[in-house]
């Protein structure tokens, strides 16, 4: 394996690329965490709700981290490697990269450790840019800021409420994709939408209201 170069922030247009020969070393002892979309994805690959996605293959069934085995494998490691390969979460598209997003947005890149037996190989090939499209990771990746930014505002929220002594909501239920779908589109005699980034953006969306509805203050989602 060649020496690890110097680990650094870059941009898209800086060189990279990773060979993966296939040992999958990185995917024992990981916290693979997980969110609504990544979830989704997993659950539709498989045939399965969200719901039963999260009580199935999530830590204490909360859907925000795949499960272990005792080995510390990732539950979806088989014996030729990852069996939900199409559908796997961004961790996994991004490894050996690391991903900083700022709080202005701008984002910054690293090349992350690799197991110390792995018997991958970093490759001047491409570019980080390129590297990302081969690992079909840009719709991935708009999910997860998307996520955090709501994350960020309902924590902010919380806080608040805590201070105020205001009933905090059902969080794990709200973020169940199928069954907070289900229940909006019921209440507003809608279909639910079966693209999967329409189900995102309108699963988004209700999250905004529910914070909306107690009261959250959220910057230009009022
Ligand atoms: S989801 Fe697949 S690629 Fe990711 S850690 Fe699990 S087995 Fe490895």
């Amino acid at each position: 394996m060649k020496p690890l170069p110097q680990q650094h922030a870059a941009a898209r247009s800086s060189s990279f690329g990773y060979a993966c020969h296939a040992c999958s070393r990185c995917c024992h002892d990981k916290h693979i965490q997980t969110n609504p979309y990544e979830v989704a994805r997993m659950a539709a690959h498989l045939g399965m709700s969200t719901g039963a996605f999260r009580a199935r293959w999530t830590q204490d069934g909360e859907g925000t981290a795949l499960s272990r085995t005792v080995e510390g494998a990732c539950v979806f490691l088989g014996e030729n490697g990852c069996t939900i390969h199409p559908a796997r979460p961004l961790v996994c598209r991004l490894y050996p990269l690391g991903r900083h997003r700022a709080g202005d947005g701008t984002e910054s890149w690293k090349k992350v450790v690799p197991h110390p037996r792995s018997l991958g190989e970093f490759t001047q090939d491409g570019t980080i840019a390129d590297f990302l499209e081969q690992q079909g990771a840009q719709p991935f990746i708009d999910a997860a800021d998307a996520y955090v930014d709501w994350v960020n505002a309902a924590y902010g929220f919380l806080s608040g409420a805590v201070e105020a002594d205001v009933p905090a909501p059902d969080v794990g239920d709200l973020l169940d994709m199928d069954s907070a779908l289900a229940r909006y589109c019921d209440g507003h005699g809608l279909e639910p939408p079966t693209d999967i980034d329409a189900r995102k953006d309108l699963h988004l969306q209700i999250l905004y209201e529910e914070l909306a509805s107690l009261g959250g203050t959220i910057d230009g989602k009022e």
